[in-house]
């Protein structure tokens, strides 16, 4: 019952980013790619759908293919025990208070091993870890080079958590992280920080009209002239699903007319959290005509996941991601590109990205982002600025050439030593 899946990706030509890189970082990217021709990097995650660790693998992977490494991606498959003390994992690693039992702990462990000897048998020469799920493998292989990437937010972990974590975030080769609070207290000599990023080419992120959008959003019972405020997010309490709520009832105290669209369709094999909070969030909204909840693809009527995605992200007036906790947030820099107004939460990886005031707005209570919904719907002017000035930022350092650049350059600094 536990195994490492193949996940297959669609092909992509690196030439096809040309509007997206200058003549120097072309350059800059074959010349780390000729080092690295054939090189057999395996990345390894725990679900092959669902989450901004997938989104990014299904990008990345092609793309390091089309640059001539051989590059490849494994999804763990294993029971659903396992993906419930793993859930306790990663909340722990973002702050909630560590309980497991050691029998849970032993499974965890003991699940990994026999990952390992999957791992073991497969062609790599660079394996990258993502995650904690499957972080434990290097317990068990450890005869080539070995990197681990933690996507989630280290900055607030609790530290039963990362007495367990931290031996085995110690012995990898190196530990990359989104941001620099990130690193466990690990040797800054191990430690690299490298940035997620959204693929422009991705059918997430066509090109598509306000007006498009909504049409396509009132085939949902979406009404297509009302203000439309969002968050798409995984049901997760991390991302403060019920604070949206509580937001949303204090603007539309002044504004009755607003609607809201929260959309978490369950697709993460190693999310078993999501149908509780959902029930939670369902049952919060109290029959509420003007709130919108989306969990199941069997609701779009045949609108693929990216299209709906990419028309919330187009169409609404405002877009919230009002997370506490946030490793980055790939649905911030999503709806940044698409030129929305974006207000944020608490959470870190968010606020490394907007910057307040600037190119959207991050506010810690619902008090204050009901203020702020008010204020952006009466100023459509002062949204679209916001909207293009977000956009550049993405452009500027969110794009996945970026990405593949610094894992080249992470490649490389194995080859060279
Ligand atoms: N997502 C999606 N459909 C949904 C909700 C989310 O495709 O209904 C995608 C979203 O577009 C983004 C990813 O899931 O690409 C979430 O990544 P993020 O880094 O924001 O959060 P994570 O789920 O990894 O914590």
């Amino acid at each position: 019952m536990t195994h490492l899946l193949r996940v297959r990706t669609r092909h992509a030509s690196p030439r096809a980013y040309d509007p997206y890189i200058t003549a120097a970082e072309r350059r800059d990217l074959q010349g780390a790619a000729a080092v690295l021709k054939g090189i057999r990097i395996l990345h390894v995650n725990a679900t092959p759908k669902g989450g901004g660790v997938a989104e990014m693998l299904s990008s990345l992977v092609p793309l390091e293919c089309g640059m001539g490494l051989c590059s490849s991606w494994h999804a763990m498959e294993a029971p659903a025990r396992f993906f419930r003390i793993t859930k306790e994992i990663h909340n722990a690693v973002q702050g909630k208070q560590f309980r497991l039992p050691s029998a849970d702990i032993e499974y965890y462990r003991s699940v990994n091993v026999k990952l390992a000897s999957r791992l073991a048998r497969l062609p790599f020469d660079i394996a990258v870890i993502h995650d904690p799920q499957p972080m434990a493998v290097i317990a068990s292989v450890h005869d080539r080079p070995m990197i681990s990437r933690l996507h989630i937010d280290c900055s607030h972990m609790d530290a039963r958590v990362r007495r367990l974590l931290y031996p085995y975030a110690r012995a990898y080769d190196r530990v990359v992280v989104s941001r620099p609070e990130c690193r466990l207290g690990l040797p800054r000599s191990i430690v690299s920080v490298i940035q997620p990023a959204i693929d422009p080419l991705s059918p997430k992120h066509r090109d598509m009209t306000r007006a498009y959008a909504r049409r396509l959003l009132a085939r949902l019972g979406i009404h297509p002239k009302r203000p439309l405020l969002a968050q798409v997010s995984r049901f997760d309490p991390w991302k403060n699903p019920l604070g949206v709520l509580e937001a949303y009832r204090l603007a539309k105290r002044r504004m009755p007319d607003i609607q809201l669209v929260l959309a978490g369709i369950m697709a993460a094999s190693d999310d078993p959290e999501a149908s509780s909070v959902f029930r939670e969030v369902k049952k919060a909204s109290k029959g509420d005509p003007d709130i919108h909840l989306f969990s199941d693809i069997k609701q779009l009527r045949g609108i693929t996941n990216d299209r709906f995605v990419n028309a919330i992200q187009c169409g609404a007036d405002i877009v919230l991601q009002l997370s506490t906790r946030e490793g980055f947030g790939l649905t911030v820099t999503e709806a940044m590109w698409k030129g929305a107004a974006v207000i944020g939460g608490s959470g870190a990886g968010i606020r490394l990205q907007i910057q307040h005031g600037e190119n959207g707005y991050i506010e810690h209570t619902s008090r204050a982002v009901a203020r702020r919904i008010e204020m952006l719907l009466g100023r459509p002017r002062l949204r679209a600025a916001i909207g293009r000035r977000a956009k550049a930022s993405v452009r500027e350092q969110y794009l996945v050439p970026r990405l593949l650049r610094d894992h080249l350059r992470l490649y490389t600094s194995f080859i060279s030593t």
